[in-house]
């Protein structure tokens, strides 16, 4: 599967689950909302109710106080009840509209008050009309004193208790039912937190393993072909790094053919320099041989100027041999495999100084190391270098130091010289076969030695650099791997 797909999903995956967590959360909220409202409607209720039943009762009180003690004071209650206790009827009828049993425990509340107010009325009336005392005694033996009223309101207090039983049964129910949605919606907002965050954790770990492992392959396989390895890197997971591992199989693959062209190529070339050189020797000891006989036979025969065109002859032939010799040495650079040895650098250096510097040039050697490295080539090094200092340098007192420093993976070290020193302008061109800055004629000046110092510096990846001014003797500086 695609990188991107799995990522996608494992998005996808979190994002579904989020949407699931919220829409379960509104749904549990709503519930905790309506059984919330259904409280707050429900302590209303019984406000209301109490407050009717309060009413009613205040008019009960009121109606038999003015029929005990007969003073119209105690009416005054009695009506202002009767004024309100419709409008407390109606508050109550829209509250509990949408339970049945209420309703119909609140109409018949109804009904037995109007019966109440009824008989309460006609008791009142026939009371205040004085004359019609009989009519009063009548309704005072036959109704108060058998209580009808006292039973209507008995039932009236029945009706209220347990309208407000009810009432406080549902509530506990509902108080329940709270708190448990609460609780639910808790418990399952914390379970989808612990399941988003354990699936946003499990994915983003497989991912970043995924992808890490992946591309420490690739990097390491990189770091491989800097460094001249040609790896390659095995992947099949079919994803867009797939695509990435197998351009860089491709690119290995390629470098890896083209560098091992490239070093046929090199062999080849330096093959060919190596047989051409050799084998221009021959046919120039032959010049040089006919020159010779020219001389011995025809000694009486020659011109003074044609004598002196033959000697000319001997001197060119030995510049041409000094430079094939110098490339045939440029050539054997790469012919010879590299030998690792210890080598005393101290030692080395006496040993060419005792070979080929004069005996009045001053030397000054520094602190040399001793390591274990290709001896012949530092050899080489120290060679060219060091015969040109006694070739470029001072002829009155000509002085040649040589010095090291370490450094923490090479030694640096370095050759200098007292003598002609070097433009500035040429700094770079001495290290190019060939390239004389004396007469083209000299003999002893090929061109070659600096050329096959970078050669070989070149090879094991270390660097040669000149200071110099004309005049004021130069400093070669070059670098040499400690391993
Ligand atoms: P060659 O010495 O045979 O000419 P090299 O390659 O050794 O060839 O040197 C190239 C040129 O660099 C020399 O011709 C010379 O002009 C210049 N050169 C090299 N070493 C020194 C030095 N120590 N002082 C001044 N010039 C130098």
């Amino acid at each position: 599967m695609k990188l991107s797909t799995q990522i996608l999903l494992g998005f996808s995956l979190i994002i579904v689950l989020s949407v699931v967590n919220s829409y379960v959360n509104y749904t549990l909220s709503q519930q905790v909302n309506q059984n919330s409202t259904f409280l707050t409607n429900s302590e209303t209720i019984i406000r209301n109710s109490g407050r009717l039943n309060k009413s009613i009762i205040d008019m009960q009180s009121a109606f038999r106080g003015y029929l005990l003690t007969d003073d119209d004071d105690f009416l005054e209650p009695y009506y202002s009840s009767l004024k309100e206790i419709p409008t407390l009827f109606k508050e109550q009828s829209q509250l509990v509209q949408e339970y049945p049993v209420h309703r119909q425990r609140l109409d018949s509340i109804k009904v037995l008050h109007q019966e109440w107010i009824d008989y309460a009325n006609s008791l009142i009336s026939a009371k205040k009309k004085l004359g019609d005392k009989g009519d009063y005694e009548t309704l005072f033996n036959t109704r108060f004193r058998k209580q009808f009223g006292q039973k209507l309101n008995n039932q009236i207090s029945d009706k209220f208790r347990e309208f407000d039983r009810y009432e406080y049964k549902v509530r506990q129910v509902r108080r329940e039912t709270l708190s448990e949605s609460i609780s639910q919606t808790n418990t399952y907002s914390i379970i989808f937190l612990g399941v988003i965050i354990c699936i946003g954790a499990i994915s983003t770990i497989y991912i970043v393993r995924l992808i890490s492992k992946r591309i420490a392959a690739m990097v390491n396989v990189a770091h491989n072909i800097s460094n001249g390895n040609f790896v390659n890197v095995e992947d099949n997971q079919n994803d867009e790094l797939t695509s990435l591992s197998t351009s860089l199989n491709i690119m290995s693959a390629t470098l890896n053919k083209n560098i091992r062209e490239l070093e046929k190529r090199n062999n080849e070339l330096n093959q060919f320099a190596y047989v051409v050189s050799h084998d221009l020797k021959a046919p120039l000891r032959g010049i040089y041989n006919v020159t010779q006989w020219i001389e011995e036979d025809l000694q009486t025969e020659l011109s003074p100027s044609l004598k002196r065109y033959l000697n000319i002859i001997p001197e060119r032939i030995a510049r041409m041999e000094g430079l094939i010799d110098g490339l045939l040495d440029y050539a054997r650079i790469a012919r010879e495999k590299p030998l690792k040895e210890y080598v005393d650098v101290n030692i080395l250096v006496r040993d060419i100084v005792d070979d080929i510097v004069p005996k009045d040039t001053e030397i000054s050697i520094g602190r040399l190391p001793g390591f274990a490295t290709d001896k012949l080539r530092l050899e080489q090094v120290f060679s060219n270098l060091i015969s040109n200092a006694v070739k470029y340098g001072s002829a009155e007192h000509p002085r040649i130091g040589i010095d090291c420093h370490e450094l923490p993976k090479f030694y640096e070290f370095t050759v200098s010289d007292n003598g002609i020193g070097i433009d500035p302008g040429y700094h770079d061109k001495i290290f190019v076969i060939f390239q004389t800055l004396r007469e083209k004629n000299a003999k002893e000046s090929t061109g070659i030695g600096l050329a096959i110092v970078k050669k070989i510096l070149d090879d094991q990846h270390c660097s040669i650099r000149v200071e110099s001014e004309p005049g004021h003797g130069s400093s070669f500086i070059f670098t040499w791997n400690k391993n």
